[in-house]
């Protein structure tokens, strides 16, 4: 059932899920349908987390946030986790650009073009690309590796800047990972994504989270939007016994956080409660880098050439980690949104540009300074789309932007990281239930759990760990079925 942002819930179950992102929702799912009771509570008004979208103009223009691209595996994780007309409604992206100083490439984004361009456009031989997909195939998740993403690119393709932003430049905006990163994350997240090509959900972000509402309810999940819980409730034998939202307690077996982690541990558990080394690894993890975006509608009746579903831009003459984080935006992705992405409704045109971004440039400025330099990227989107498609500027109506601080803001996510936490995140997240019984993290975390299908399926790894929980609870007799 769908609970009131009002209602005072005093119902107790198995499982309360924090958080409507895509990990906390497909969790939510599974569960319920294993047969668990589900709470789930979400902070904001709606489900999805990043996976979101907004209307402008009273709907005559809606945009998404985060529905630029996923691995072909979505389809897999939509069918087995969610239904079948989910699956159904995703589709490949029929052309992804480069344009940038060093080279202009097209390419479907599968391993055999990205072979077909390393060999014919940058001149590498064959052998040597093979030798270094085979690198990156060869490369298993628990490797101890202490290669970065910078010294495999240097082994393979030495001095070849041009190759390392046309292999890393897709993945640095697919999870925020940098040429400093470890390189097996790089590698399984390139094998994954690289295989088949780029994907996304046709109909919409708002389409997918509302038919993944309707499967949550019709599977016998409880949910409240408008609900941020403040404390994740423990008692005297470490052991988590439910949530606190505005006073009022709700009582569960288990607690799934898809809270920030850091948040998790130090704000809504509280330090004292985990174990000092705990304490410190949590402290030590790293957030990955936040995002600025550019939202822009094209006019009712208007329309734009085919230039492509996703145009890698920049203007800076080399690649770099500081160059694509900088304030200047020398780089840009465009996701161009033509009418066939959402077939059900009129007509519509809408450009997203997204760029990394830090948030230590945005937290200091003054208003009027933060108006400024909004204004800056506003611009820099409009100038650098011209560039595809000149006269754009003219069919645009609606323009607006969001910065570090509006990531915050929505999704609470410490300061504004789109992509959760570095590697070492994995870790915490992985073992907070071996600290206190009852409590488990689920969400975007170490570059592979992150993403739209990373999320989903961290969600399904440990719905398995919580289900695991509630039957060891009953067999020892501490739950009652
Ligand atoms: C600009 C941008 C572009 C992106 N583009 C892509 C892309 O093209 N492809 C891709 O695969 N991924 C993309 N991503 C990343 C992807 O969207 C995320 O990795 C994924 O959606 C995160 O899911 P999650 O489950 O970790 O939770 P989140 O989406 O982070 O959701 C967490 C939820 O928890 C809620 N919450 C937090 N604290 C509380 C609390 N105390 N009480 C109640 N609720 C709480 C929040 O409101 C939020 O709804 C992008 C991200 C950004 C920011």
């Amino acid at each position: 059932m769908q609970y009131s942002s009002r209602d005072k819930i005093s119902k107790s179950y198995d499982v309360i899920v924090v958080g409507a992102g895509l990990a906390g929702m497909t969790l939510a799912n599974k569960m319920a349908r294993d047969g668990r009771s589900v709470l789930l509570l979400e902070s904001h008004n709606k489900l999805g987390g990043f996976a979101t979208w907004f209307k402008r103009l009273e709907g005559e223009h809606i945009f998404d946030v985060s529905l630029h691209g996923f691995p072909v595996g979505m389809i897999k994780t939509c069918r087995k986790y969610w239904s079948r007309e989910i699956a159904d409604r995703i589709h490949q992206l029929k052309s992804v650009r480069y344009i940038n100083p060093q080279f202009e490439v097209e390419t479907d984004f599968t391993k055999e073009h990205f072979i077909k361009v390393l060999n014919e456009h940058f001149g590498v031989s064959i052998e040597s690309v093979q030798a270094f997909f085979d690198e990156l195939g060869a490369m298993n998740f628990y490797d101890n590796s202490q290669m970065t993403n910078g010294e495999l690119f240097q082994k393979h393709f030495p001095g070849r800047n041009d190759i390392t932003r046309f292999l890393l430049e897709p993945i640095v905006y697919a999870n925020g990972s940098n040429l400093e990163d470890p390189a097996i994350s790089y590698g399984i997240v390139f094998s994954n994504f690289m295989s088949k090509g780029v994907y996304i959900f046709q109909g919409g972000t708002d389409l997918m989270i509302s038919m993944m509402k309707d499967e949550l309810l019709k599977n016998g999940v409880d949910i409240q939007t408008q609900a941020r819980v403040d404390k994740i409730l423990v008692n005297n034998d470490k052991r988590v016994y439910g949530v606190e939202i505005k006073g009022h307690q709700i009582i569960s077996h288990s607690v799934v956080s898809n809270s920030n982690l850091k948040s998790t541990v130090q704000k809504m558990v509280g330090e004292n409660y985990f174990s000092e080394e705990f304490v410190k690894k949590t402290a030590a993890v790293r957030l990955n880098t936040s995002s600025c975006q550019v939202y822009m509608g094209i006019k009712k009746g208007e329309s734009i050439p085919f230039v492509g579903d996703l145009v890698f831009t920049s203007e800076d003459s080399s690649f770099s980690t500081d160059l694509i984080l900088s304030p200047k935006v020398g780089s840009q992705t465009f996701s161009v949104y033509y009418p066939d992405s959402r077939p059900h409704l009129a007509p519509a045109h809408a450009v997203v540009s997204s760029s990394n971004a830090r948030f230590e440039d945005w937290i200091n400025l003054s208003e009027s300074e933060y108006q400024k330099q909004k204004e800056y990227i506003i611009e820099k989107a409009i100038s650098g789309l011209e560039k595809i498609i000149p006269g754009v500027r003219q069919k645009i109506d609606y323009v607006d932007a969001a910065t570090p601080l509006t990531v915050e803001r929505y999704t609470l996510h410490e300061k504004g990281a789109s992509f959760g936490t570095k590697f070492e995140g994995l870790d915490v997240s992985m073992n907070m239930h071996k600290e206190l019984d009852g409590l488990f993290h689920a969400g975007s975390v170490g570059i592979i759990m992150s993403g739209w299908l990373g999320a989903a399926n961290y969600g399904v790894i440990q719905a398995h760990e919580v289900d695991n929980y509630l039957s060891r609870l009953e067999k020892s007799g501490s739950k009652e079925k």
